[in-house]
């Protein structure tokens, strides 16, 4: 399986979890960038906490699985956003 494919199918599957933890959601533009930017704050910690030296504690928040983790999950609100503009403005559906 290429390696993108496996990168898209975990976005789902994240996707899926947020979807069962918060049901479908459909916030106004503004709220979804506060979303999406404390996701973004969240990456950046990880990235942080792989390149600086904070400590033990503070560089468990980082590494490969962490960074990884986190640019899911940015990647899985920005797909949310796109499902909830889609539904609001009826875009393409295959
Ligand atoms: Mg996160």
């Amino acid at each position: 399986m290429k390696q993108s494919t496996i990168v898209l199918l975990d976005v789902q599957d994240e996707r899926k979890r947020q979807d069962a933890k918060w049901g479908e959601q459909n916030h106004e533009p503004q709220f979804w960038t506060g979303i999406l930017g404390e996701e973004f704050g969240e990456l950046c910690q990880a990235v942080n906490e792989t390149v600086f030296n904070n400590g033990p504690a503070e560089r468990a928040k980082g590494g490969y699985a962490n960074m990884r983790t986190e640019a899911i999950q940015v990647a899985a609100v920005a797909v949310a956003f796109v499902e909830m503009l889609d539904r609001r403005h009826g875009g393409k559906v295959l």
